[in-house]
Parts: C-alpha cells; sequence; structure tokens
C-alpha cells in the first residue's frame, strides 16, 4: 500500500521550464524522463534503467532544482535527504536511516530519491577505520545494488566534489551517470533571470541582457537572489515596477556578499 499522505506532500510542482540554462543536461535527462514514464518499452528491449545519476559541480547552479524538475516531469514522489543528516555518532543509526529511506521511495514509486552532499557518506575510504561511516556508505551500496530497475526508483546524488567520492559509489549499477552542473554563461544567466522575473512587474527600460553582463561568475542562486531582493527594493520604494535602479542595487548587494565570502570570485 502506498503512503497517501506522502504522496500528496512529495510531488514537487517544479518542471524543465523552471530551470534555465543546463541544456546538455537536460538532454540527458530527458532520456531518464523516458524510462521513468514508460519501463516496458526498455524492459522489452533488454536495456536496464539508470538507477543513480550523480550531479557534481559548484553550490547554487541547480542541482537539485533539476532533481525536483526530474520528480515533477515524471509524477514520481521526491525524497530529499543530506548526506550529512545520516552522519552520526552511534554505529548503526546511519544505515538505518538509509534503509528506511529507499523502503519508502519503492512503496511510493516511481520515485525520485535525492542525496545532497551525497560526499558527506560517500567520501573514498580511509585506513583509519569509521565504523559508523563505513556502514552508512555501505548501506547506500546494498541499497543500490538491491532494487532492480523496475521498480522505478532513480536515486541522484549532488556533490560539489566529484574527487572525493569512493570509487565503489561510481561503479556501473551505482552512480554511474555523471553529469557536470556548472556556473552559468552569460546566455544561462539571461535565461535564468528570465524564469526568475517571470512573474514579477519589470520595468521595460530594463536590459536582461545588460544584467546577466554585470553578473559574471554568478550561480543561479545568486541570481533568484538579486531578482527577489530587486523586488523588495521596489516595494520599499514605492514603485509600480521593478526597474535598473533596483536591479543594481541588488547586484551591488549580492556581490558585496559574494565578495566576503570568496574573494577571489567576482
Ligand atoms: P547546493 O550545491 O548549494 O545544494 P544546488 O546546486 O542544489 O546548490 P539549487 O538549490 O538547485 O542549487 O539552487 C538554488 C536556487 O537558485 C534555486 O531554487 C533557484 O531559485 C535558483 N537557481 C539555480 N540554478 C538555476 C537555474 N539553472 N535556473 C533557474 N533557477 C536556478
Amino acid at each position: 500500500k502506498k503512503d497517501k499522505e506522502l504522496k500528496q506532500t512529495n510531488k514537487p510542482h517544479v518542471n524543465f521550464k523552471d530551470v534555465a540554462g543546463l541544456d546538455e543536461v537536460k538532454e540527458e535527462l530527458v532520456e531518464v524522463i523516458d524510462f521513468i514514464k514508460s519501463p516496458e518499452k526498455y524492459k522489452k528491449m533488454g536495456a536496464k534503467i539508470p538507477k543513480g545519476i550523480l550531479f557534481y559541480g559548484p553550490p547554487g547552479t541547480g542541482k537539485t532544482l533539476l532533481a525536483q524538475a526530474l520528480a515533477g516531469e515524471t509524477n514520481s514522489t521526491f525524497f530529499p535527504a543530506s548526506g550529512s543528516e545520516f552522519v552520526e555518532k552511534y554505529v548503526g543509526v546511519g544505515a538505518k536511516r538509509v534503509r528506511t529511506l529507499f523502503e519508502k521511495a519503492k512503496k511510493n514509486s516511481p520515485s525520485v530519491i535525492f542525496i545532497d552532499e551525497v560526499d558527506a557518506i560517500g567520501a573514498k575510504r580511509t585506513t583509519e577505520s569509521n565504523n559508523e561511516k563505513d556502514q552508512t556508505l555501505n548501506q547506500l551500496l546494498i541499497e543500490m545494488d538491491g532494487f532492480h530497475s523496475d521498480q522505478n526508483v532513480v536515486v541522484i546524488g549532488a556533490t560539489n566534489r566529484l574527487d572525493l567520492l569512493d570509487e565503489a559509489l561510481l561503479r556501473p549499477g551505482r552512480f554511474d551517470r555523471h553529469m557536470h552542473i556548472g556556473n552559468p554563461d552569460l546566455k544561462a544567466r539571461q535565461e535564468i533571470f528570465g524564469v526568475h522575473i517571470r512573474n514579477k512587474p519589470v520595468d521595460k527600460s530594463v536590459d536582461i541582457k545588460k544584467l546577466a553582463q554585470k553578473t559574471h561568475g554568478m550561480s543561479g542562486a545568486h541570481l533568484s537572489n538579486i531578482a527577489n531582493e530587486a523586488a523588495i527594493l521596489a516595494v520599499r520604494n514605492n514603485k509600480k515596477n521593478i526597474g535598473i535602479e533596483e536591479f543594481d542595487a541588488a547586484i551591488e548587494k549580492v556581490i558585496g556578499g559574494v565578495e566576503k565570502k570568496n574573494p577571489h570570485i567576482v
């Protein structure tokens, strides 16, 4: 029996149209969508559906958003988790959490499991033993080996550091498809602004291309932040529409924040 409540709460209303740029990644994911939507077609042909996909790249570039969109496009139940949630003091706790997560996902399939910061569980094992961590990683490997592609569960892992991950996680049948999610280029920044001003009253004089030019090196999360800051400023300034002054001030503010955190980016 499926968890009715869960089915309703974990259905993201996010689609590919909410994810701007990343055209190549989206193209690759279209295939995965087809797998999830019509698994019989692939089964008949003797093709194995991918179980694990790894998104890697800098923070704020849309990894979580893409995973949600994959669930949204396929009407799958979304199971978000963060690798750090599984790292516990007591041996066996993390492993048990992994087991429960997969059980729920299988029960409510089609499902997309999203494990952010997967390196927190899946970092290369060292000679120094860490029972709790090793058991958690082992359990993840067991779960990924243990379900069949016709159970209609896709696991997406996300990390900023692909090089940190244990080889065992990257083997065929586990996270064997790797997709790089990078910072947006000029065109993508323009498109991301497009998505984030979609439902905002923006003054006709605002040139999105110029905004994109002024935000070199920023992530999608920064751009979404700028659009929101600009809207807040427009309210504060008693404006009817968001004008270029608000966007410029918002860009300055976000650049200030970025510089403080990471002086070599901008
Ligand atoms: P982290 O590595 O920090 O978890 P992430 O790559 O998962 O980051 P998201 O959480 O998906 O990043 O992005 C944060 C927010 O930034 C999104 O909710 C969205 O508003 C905006 N954003 C990021 N990338 C894009 C994009 N390509 N298109 C549209 N919006 C984006």
